[in-house]
């Protein structure tokens, strides 16, 4: 009703044209912004976004390119179950401890960092696989720089090999193989990297520019060799942050210790923090009373790139919120209690992703220029053949992008990609397993399921011309 006396058209007429955009809304509900374009570009009208007063005082600083230092990168490790990933970031953690340290990594903060013995830092999330990398992206944090693919060299690329490939890219994070178990006697590191190679993924040995690394994160062989390609590869990325401004980063976990009270994991990844501190954290904010590395040592600041856990927010904010220092406590506390009402608010989300029936509307409003498909089949044939067909059908206006394709049921971490990548997902003689119906429901995502090739390839069709009659 706000927009639509601002617009000085019927309430009514907003509702309905929500409701022709496929949104069903009442008169007091907030619309996401992408949706207030779409509606008030429908009335002739444009919107221009600015923060809200409070908001504002957290609006980004630009930094003054002098103050820029090179940052070091934040690497997730992903791969199949059970090649190597925990094996890995064990080994990492325990041999590469700071020299003149004292005491290794105590503490499973959530991450950590590391340095090489040229001095150089990496900083590692420990949750390991794509499944909590793309949960976090689902919850707009783009926290990871770089991304170690785990292959075990005595198996195959495995389906969950394929997948985290598939968040990976579809989030634009470099990958770097690790070619794992190389000290077992049924290791061919060679074999798996013809498989990537045939799968369109040439590594360096192949003459391609994906790096790998034979390793083995038992004996620790190649380990540094691995870590030092990663830095080489975020040497290319030019990561930069200004350690000057007040911090920033995201919220990597958040729990209650019984004798400490909240404590938080969060990622610097720009500016300092430092004790004393106004932090606001997603609906959250307090005073930093302490923090502590992941070496249980007390710290007074942490510059970019560094994890670091803090006491003093009072509640645990979740997993992916971004995180702020402000001016004063009042400040966050304000835009604390503002941002938790507005979610009360917003309980009947409104951000919605992408339907098939919505393709062709969007289309012709021209703001939707790309799809992505999300395809899954019962063999790989029938998944191939989708693929074709579906890429054949990009026009000049809306390009098809099948950002992962694979053998097997829709699973919950489909579901996860299709809400962080905004997708579509396609079944071909397969269905939703396990809690992936419930997590769709929840994230509204579409889920189309069919069983002759002809009828995927004539929905898709007819959504991309409007044509598309709705499903009951
Ligand atoms: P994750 O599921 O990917 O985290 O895999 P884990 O790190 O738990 O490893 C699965 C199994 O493989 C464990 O029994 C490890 O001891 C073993 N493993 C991991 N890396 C190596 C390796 O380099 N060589 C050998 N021989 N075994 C390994």
């Amino acid at each position: 009703s706000e927009v639509a006396t601002m617009m000085d058209v019927p309430t009514t007429k907003v509702i309905s044209t929500c409701m022709s955009l496929g949104i069903m809304v009442t008169m007091n509900q907030r619309l996401d912004a992408e949706t207030l374009s779409i509606v008030a570009d429908e009335f002739g009208y444009e919107v221009d976004f600015v923060t809200s007063d409070l908001e504002e005082s957290i609006e980004d600083i630009v930094d003054n390119p002098e103050d820029l230092v090179v940052r070091a990168p934040i690497v997730t490790v992903m791969g199949h179950v059970d090649h190597g990933k925990t094996s890995l970031l064990d080994y990492i953690r325990e041999e590469n401890v700071i020299a003149g340290e004292s005491g290794g990594i105590t503490q499973h903060i959530g991450a950590y960092g590391v340095q090489l013995e040229n001095g150089q830092k990496i900083a590692f999330l420990d949750t390991p696989g794509h499944e909590a990398f793309t949960a976090m992206r689902a919850r707009g944090a783009q926290v990871t720089d770089l991304a170690i693919i785990v292959i075990a060299a005595d198996d195959d690329v495995m389906p969950q090999t394929k997948e985290a490939i598939s968040h990976a890219q579809a989030a634009g994070v470099p990958i770097i193989f690790a070619i794992n178990k190389v000290d077992k006697p049924t290791a061919n590191p060679d074999k798996i990297k013809e498989k990537l190679a045939a799968m369109n993924l040439l590594v360096e040995d192949w003459g391609g520019k994906i790096q790998s690394h034979d390793i083995s994160a038992k004996t620790g062989l190649g380990v540094k060799e691995l870590l030092e390609k990663v830095l080489l590869e975020a040497e290319i990325l030019e990561l930069k942050a200004n350690p000057k401004r007040s911090a920033s980063g995201t919220v990597v976990e958040a729990f209650l210790d019984k004798g400490r009270g909240y404590v938080s994991t969060i990622l610097v990844q720009t500016g300092t923090l430092r004790i004393g501190d106004y932090v606001l954290a997603g609906k959250n904010s307090g005073k930093i009373k302490a923090m502590q590395d992941e070496r249980g040592n007390n710290v007074k600041e942490a510059g970019p790139s560094t994890p670091i856990s803090i006491l003093g927010l009072d509640g645990a904010p979740q997993a992916g919120d971004k995180f702020n220092v402000l001016e004063d406590e009042r400040e966050a506390k304000d835009i604390a209690a503002k941002r938790a009402q507005l979610h009360r608010e917003q309980s009947v989300r409104t951000q919605r992703h992408i339907t098939l029936d919505e393709i062709g509307r969007r289309i012709a409003l021209g703001d939707f220029k790309e799809l992505n498909i999300i395809l899954k089949g019962d063999v790989d044939g029938s998944v191939e053949a989708l693929t074709d067909s579906f890429q054949k059908l990009s026009t000049e206006e809306i390009h098809i992008n099948i950002i992962h394709k694979a053998v097997g049921a829709i699973t919950e971490s489909d579901v996860l990609l299709a809400s962080a990548s905004d997708a579509i997902i396609v079944g071909f003689n397969v269905r939703p397993a396990g809690n992936a119906r419930a997590v769709a429901d929840k994230e509204e995502i579409d889920i189309r399921t069919y069983s002759i090739i002809y009828d995927a390839i004539n929905d898709l069709k007819d959504a991309m011309e409007g044509m598309l009659s709705p499903v009951m």
